[in-house]
C-alpha cells in the first residue's frame, strides 16, 4: 500500500502542513450548522469543515443524526463559505447520499471500522468512485489488524487518498478519558503503513473541553499530521456530544496555542547540528552494545561455572540485589528510575535464558 497519497497531495488539502478539521458533533439545524461553521470560518482558517449527518449511537433513544435532509443544508454550507466538507458514513446508501450532495471527505466511524462486514460494504459502494478522500478511525477496541484491515478494504476498492484517525479506545476502568489514547498502536499503525496520514481526534478522546488542548499537543509533538475538533456555537446545547464541543473562539484558541513542530527542516545549521548529535548517539550506541555483548559473555561464563558445581541459574538474592542496586545507581547519575528497573529486568530475563541454555547444555 506504498501508494496511499500525503495530506498535500490531496485535492480538499492546500498549503500542505497539518491539517485542521472543525465543526459540530451533528448538523441540528440549517441554522445551527451554517452558523456555527461560518464562525468557525472567520475566527481561524481551516481545512475541512465536519458535521455528522448520521450518529451513531451507544444507546436507543439520543439523538440519531437528521439524516438526508442535513446533507443539503451542508451543502449549501459547502457552496456558501466555499470549504470543503467531511461527514460519517456508515453504510453503502451513506457513501451514495454524501456523493450525491458533494460531500468531499467522507469518514468511516469507530463503530464501523471493528466489523469487515460493514467495511467491506463501504468499500463496494467506493468502487468505481475515484479522488473521494476516506479517513478512517480506529476501531473501538485495541487492534492495529483490525484498523489496518479497513484501510486495507478501502485501498482494494481504488481508494488512494486515505488517512487513520486516532480518536482513542473504550475501557471499562473509568479514566479520566472518554476513549483512552494508545499512541503506541498508531504508531505502530504508522510504522506498517509510512505512507498514511495520521489525524488524532482529541474530541472523542477527551471526552471534556478541558482535554482538548493537551491531547491536540500530545498529537503534535508525535508528528500527526491534522487534528479534528468539535466545535459547536453552543455547546452546552448541543444535541449530542455537548461536554467534549468547544466554541470557534475557543478552537481558534487552541490551534493558536499548540506548538505545531516540523518532523524535518531546511535549515542548513539545524540539520548539522541535529547530524552531529546523532553522531554522538550512534557512537554512545554503539558503546552500549558493546558492553551488552561483553555482559552476556560473561553471563555464559557464569553459566559454564554453575553447571560444573551443580548450581541453580536463578538466585534470589542476587537478583534482589541487581535489582535494588542498579536503579539507585542510575538515579545518582540522573535517570528514571522506573526505566532502569525495566532495562534491568529485561537484561535479567535475558540473562537467565542464556544461563539456562548454558547449564542444561551437556558437558563436552
Ligand atoms: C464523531 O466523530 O462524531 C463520531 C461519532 O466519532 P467516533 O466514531 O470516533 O465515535
Ligand atoms: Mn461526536
Amino acid at each position: 500500500m506504498k501508494d496511499i497519497q500525503s495530506l498535500e497531495s490531496w485535492s480538499v488539502v492546500k498549503n500542505g502542513g497539518p491539517i485542521a478539521i472543525a465543526g459540530p458533533c451533528s448538523a441540528e439545524s440549517e441554522e445551527q450548522l451554517m452558523d456555527t461553521c461560518r464562525q468557525i470560518t472567520e475566527e481561524i482558517g481551516i481545512t475541512l469543515l465536519r458535521a455528522g449527518i448520521w450518529k451513531p449511537r451507544t444507546r436507543p433513544g439520543s439523538f440519531e443524526g437528521i439524516g438526508e435532509e442535513g446533507l443539503k443544508w451542508f451543502a449549501n454550507v459547502k457552496k456558501e463559505l466555499n470549504m470543503p466538507i467531511t461527514t460519517e458514513v456508515a453504510n453503502a446508501q451513506h457513501v451514495e447520499l454524501a456523493l450525491k450532495y458533494g460531500v468531499d471527505v467522507l469518514w468511516i466511524g469507530a463503530r464501523s471500522t471493528v466489523n469487515p462486514f460493514t467495511i467491506q460494504e463501504i468499500a463496494d459502494a467506493l468502487k468505481g468512485v475515484k479522488d473521494v478522500p476516506v479517513m478512517i478511525k480506529n476501531p473501538i477496541n485495541p487492534d492495529v489488524a483490525l484498523w489496518k484491515g479497513a484501510i486495507e478494504r478501502i485501498y482494494g476498492a481504488g481508494v488512494r487518498q486515505i488517512a487513520g484517525i486516532h480518536r482513542g479506545f473504550s475501557s471499562f476502568e473509568k479514566t479520566q478519558y472518554r476513549n483512552v489514547p494508545m499512541w503506541k498502536l498508531a504508531i505502530a499503525l504508522k510504522t506498517e503503513l509510512p505512507n498514511l496520514p495520521l489525524i488524532c481526534d482529541p474530541s472523542h478522546i477527551g471526552g471534556t473541553r478541558d482535554l482538548i488542548y493537551p491531547v491536540s499537543q500530545k498529537a503534535i509533538d508525535l508528528d500527526f499530521d491534522g487534528l479534528m475538533i468539535e466545535t459547536h456555537r453552543d455547546p452546552d446545547n448541543a444535541w449530542s456530544d455537548a461536554s467534549q464541543q468547544v466554541t470557534p473562539k475557543r478552537l481558534a484558541e487552541i490551534l493558536n496555542e499548540v506548538n505545531i513542530k516540523k518532523s524535518t527542516t531546511d535549515a542548513e545549521e539545524v540539520n548539522s547540528k541535529l547530524d552531529d548529535l546523532r553522531g554522538k548517539i550512534d557512537r554512545l550506541d554503539n558503546e552500549l552494545l558493546e558492553v551488552l555483548s561483553q555482559r552476556m559473555n560473561v553471563v555464559g561464563e557464569i553459566g559454564d561455572y554453575k553447571r560444573e558445581n551443580n548450581l541453580t541459574v536463578f538466585q534470589a538474592g542476587r537478583w534482589i540485589d541487581i535489582f535494588q542496586n542498579r536503579p539507585e545507581q542510575a538515579a545518582k547519575l540522573g535517570l528514571s528510575k522506573a526505566f532502569m528497573e525495566q532495562l534491568f529486568k529485561l537484561v535479567h530475563d535475558e540473562s537467565i535464558r542464556l544461563q539456562t541454555a548454558v547449564v542444561n547444555t551437556e558437558k563436552a
